[in-house]
């Protein structure tokens, strides 16, 4: 039978609670059977590189998901190493995945830059865009795939937004708290609260 996978990237620098929650909320409202986590070498749209270690990030995604068996950890841009763009990605897991169906989820920050995204309309035909609301964002404006959806034969299935209260987490705010001495409790999991502090990551 074929699967429903979610697929969930971002440069997780670090990994924090809105990121768990809409991937479960995703993976919830989509009835997806798994959602794969892929942090990005370098994201092609962010002016700055990421500032923990691969291997840092890659550690503390892999402590914020254990315990959900729908999360899968997927290192594949990390070990490629170069720029991550999404549809080369995309299209090795659609040939490794033949027959099944692959969401790909974002914020809606994301989908406002998506047409400077590498191959937009290639990428439409491979996934269906899970789009969560993001805080600060007035509304989930979907026009911008509009013109890489055929008006003849309109791809009802180009976006899905995925209902869920705003949440204002971001990774930035996680960085600048603790640089500032700040806490983070609640704002990541525990276990990643505890390895930023013992590795000494974004403190001044
Ligand atoms: P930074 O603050 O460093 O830009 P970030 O918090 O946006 O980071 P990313 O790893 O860049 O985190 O995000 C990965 C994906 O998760 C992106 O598609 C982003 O839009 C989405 N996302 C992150 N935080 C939220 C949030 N609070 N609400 C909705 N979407 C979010």
């Amino acid at each position: 039978m074929s699967k429903r996978i979610g697929v969930f990237g971002g440069s997780f620098d670090p990994v924090h609670i809105g990121h768990l929650w809409i991937a479960e909320a995703a993976r919830e409202h989509l009835s997806l059977d798994e959602v794969r986590w892929i942090p990005a070498a370098t994201s092609p749209l962010k002016t700055n590189g990421p500032i923990a270690s691969d291997e840092d990030r890659l550690q503390m995604v892999r402590l914020a998901i254990s315990g959900n068996s729908h999360f899968v950890l997927d290192e594949r841009e990390l070990r490629r190493g170069e720029m991550s763009y999404t549809v080369d990605t995309m299209t090795e897991l659609v040939a490794e995945h033949p027959g099944d169906n692959f969401f790909l989820i974002i914020g809606s920050d994301s989908l406002e830059t998506f047409d400077r995204w590498r191959e937009p309309k290639r990428l439409l035909e491979l996934v269906t865009l899970a789009v969560i609301q993001r805080g600060g964002d007035p509304v989930v404006d979907v026009s911008v795939v509009d013109q890489y959806v055929d008006a003849n034969e309109p791809n009802q299935n180009a976006v899905s937004v995925v209902p869920m209260p705003l949440i204002q987490a971001s990774s930035t705010d996680v960085r600048n708290r603790l640089a500032n001495g700040k806490s983070i409790r609640y704002q990541v999991p525990a276990a990643v609260e505890a390895y930023l502090h013992a590795n000494k990551i974004y403190q001044r």
